[in-house]
């Protein structure tokens, strides 16, 4: 047997393989992050997070589970950034100190960035963040790393060509072709050419678009159709993106400026954002166009413009308390345009329906991007994956950030471009995809992979018992049975008491509740009087673990379920 072939899954492989390892970002939209591992060194590519879908309970994001890390501090060579948006960003606050703090390379704007939302973290180390810029190459270990520029809807995106002792490998970041971009050159299609030219041996693209046919919008026609929509506003314009999204922002002031109208920014990473692109000269306004929010009622409806975060339906933004009228300074009312400007992220269909039938419902006139293409996926479209394939005619192909359909959607593609489906591979997260010059196979094990929670405005991982716990009450409700206990007798007195809450409805269930209430008492009484010393703890336990059977035989639910003994 090949010597190769038998290598441990866990232990650093000393032969000429490079490891692909993307933990997530692979089979979903958001919190992409990727690691790239040879001889036991690793770099890594984006730490992203991304929001949960519908019913999180309390959930604010979801980041990458770094478990694989774990104990390999010393061997990361460091984290390199394709551009400035939460999906590729977002959890660094949360990863970095548990990965030892390595040094993190992105653009000038991308840095800008980071570094504003570390200061959300006042107690963690500095991070230590080095500027990479278009064309110009640095190594990190055995990779050497030449950025280079992808237009996007971000200014600064970048996609890497990573020389390393397999090959050439070649990263897209997220990408769309454009021949008329805002605030960004456009598309060099020669240097992409001349890239593909050195010999790719395995690309990895993004996907997110890949279920879209023909070619995505130019900013340019993004622009014109929102400058339609300017000139038939009678009243105020809300327009609503996420705060990232620094092209779509840059083009509500630009119109708003030729309208006369004056921008409100409302939410903090909004304003910071703005405040960094703004510095980098990525936005540029008058001076008289920001104004605050208490401006609001000294202006004519026909000068606002105001601008915030909320499109996908987050239930804390300021875009879902303009619409349950708990925003101070914004009432809705007839006459009001409300722009939803940004493509909605699988997961949160239901909540951005629910959000636009409110506004219809207060009289406001909606635009969404069903209707009008102001959203314009910053994510090539079909044409454009294919051309990208094209342009690298790779050996290998994997498709990366976006859901399962998504990713075998544009592995067709790439068959249809030439690339044999033996060379291309449609990976999950935790997958281990090992790349030799002329081999690619996916290792049986995978790394271990789950979704880490941070809740409470974002500060604190949640624990998966807390989740748990939350989903069984949502589903199942709480059953609290309280036991007096004689400390004497050590036998329970009286009738135990019983509060439920979205199990069941007390009064129609007397039999249930009676039969729970003679099992409590039996399993106390039996258990306190046959153990010496008495461990209350234990009998709690039993008291639980048999109503849970009971109770799930009878109802087939599993409610949260607290016995309380009490001692008298
Ligand atoms: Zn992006
Ligand atoms: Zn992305």
């Amino acid at each position: 047997m090949n010597k190769i072939e038998t290598n441990q899954q866990t232990s650093p492989i000393k032969e000429d393989i490079l490891r692909i390892i993307p933990l997530s970002g692979l089979g979903e939209v958001g919190r992409n992050m990727m690691l790239m591992e040879y001889k036991g060194l690793i770099l890594i590519i984006d730490m992203g997070f991304k929001m949960p879908d519908d019913g999180s309970f309390g959930i604010d994001y979801i980041i990458p589970d770094i478990s694989y890390l774990r104990g390999k501090e010393k061997n990361i060579l460091g984290a390199i950034f394709t551009h400035g948006h939460y999906d590729h960003i977002g959890a660094i606050p949360y990863i970095q100190p548990k990965i030892g703090n390595p040094i993190l390379y992105a653009s000038p704007l991308a840095k800008g960035i980071i570094l504003k939302r570390q200061e959300n973290f006042p107690n963690q180390a500095k991070l230590k963040v080095e500027e990479i810029k278009d064309s110009k190459s640095f190594s990190l270990g055995p990779f050497k790393i030449t950025p280079f520029r992808q237009n996007h809807n971000i200014p600064e995106n970048l996609g890497f060509f990573i020389k390393t002792p397999v090959g050439n490998i070649v990263h897209t970041s997220d990408f769309k072709f454009d021949q008329s971009p805002i605030n960004d050159l456009p598309t060099d299609f020669k240097k992409l050419e001349e890239m593909g030219n050195k010999g790719v041996l395995f690309l990895m693209s993004d996907s997110t678009g890949a279920e879209n046919e023909g070619h995505s919008l130019s900013e340019k026609t993004i622009f014109e159709n929102l400058e339609e929509i300017f000139k038939q506003a009678k009243g105020r314009i809300i327009a609503s993106t996420f705060a990232s999204h620094l092209n779509r922002i840059q083009q509500i002031i630009a119109l708003s400026e030729k309208y006369k109208r004056k921008v409100i920014v409302d939410g903090l990473s909004m304003k910071d954002n703005i405040e960094i692109a703004r510095r980098l000269k990525y936005i540029k306004t008058e001076k008289q166009t920001m104004v605050r929010p208490n401006q609001i009622p000294k202006l004519p409806d026909k000068m606002i413009t105001f601008c915030c975060t909320g499109a996908q339906g987050e239930k804390r933004a300021t875009l879902m308390k303009i619409a349950t009228k708990e925003y101070r300074f914004l009432k809705l009312k007839r006459g009001d345009t409300i722009i939803f400007s940004s493509s909605v992220v699988p997961g949160n269909e239901r909540n951005v329906q629910a959000l636009k039938d409110e506004f219809y419902r207060q009289g406001a006139t909606v635009y969404h991007s069903q209707m009008m293409d102001i959203h314009a996926s910053g994510h090539g479209h079909q044409e454009e994956l294919k051309q990208m394939i094209k342009l690298m005619h790779p050996k290998f192909f994997m498709p990366i950030h976006g859901q399962y359909s998504m990713l075998v959607k544009h592995s067709e593609l790439a068959q249809g471009q030439g690339v044999p489906k033996k060379n291309i591979v449609v990976a999950e997260n935790g997958d281990i995809i090992n790349l030799r010059k002329n081999k690619i196979y996916l290792e049986k094990n995978k790394v271990q992979i789950g979704s880490i929670m941070i809740g409470k405005l974002g500060l604190s991982e949640v624990d998966k018992v807390v989740l748990e716990d939350r989903q069984a009450l949502a589903q199942d409700g709480i059953f609290v049975i309280i036991a007096i206990v004689d400390s004497k007798t050590n036998k329970v007195k009286g009738s135990p008491d019983i509060i439920s809450r979205g199990f069941v409805y007390l009064k129609e269930s007397k039999n249930l509740l009676r039969e729970t209430r003679k099992r409590t008492i039996n399993t106390i009484n039996r258990m306190a009087n046959s153990s010496e010393p008495i461990n209350w703890d234990y009998i709690k336990n039993e008291v639980k673990r048999e109503l849970s059977e009971f109770l799930f035989r009878k109802t087939e639910r599993r409610p949260i379920l607290l016995p309380v003994i009490i001692q008298v």
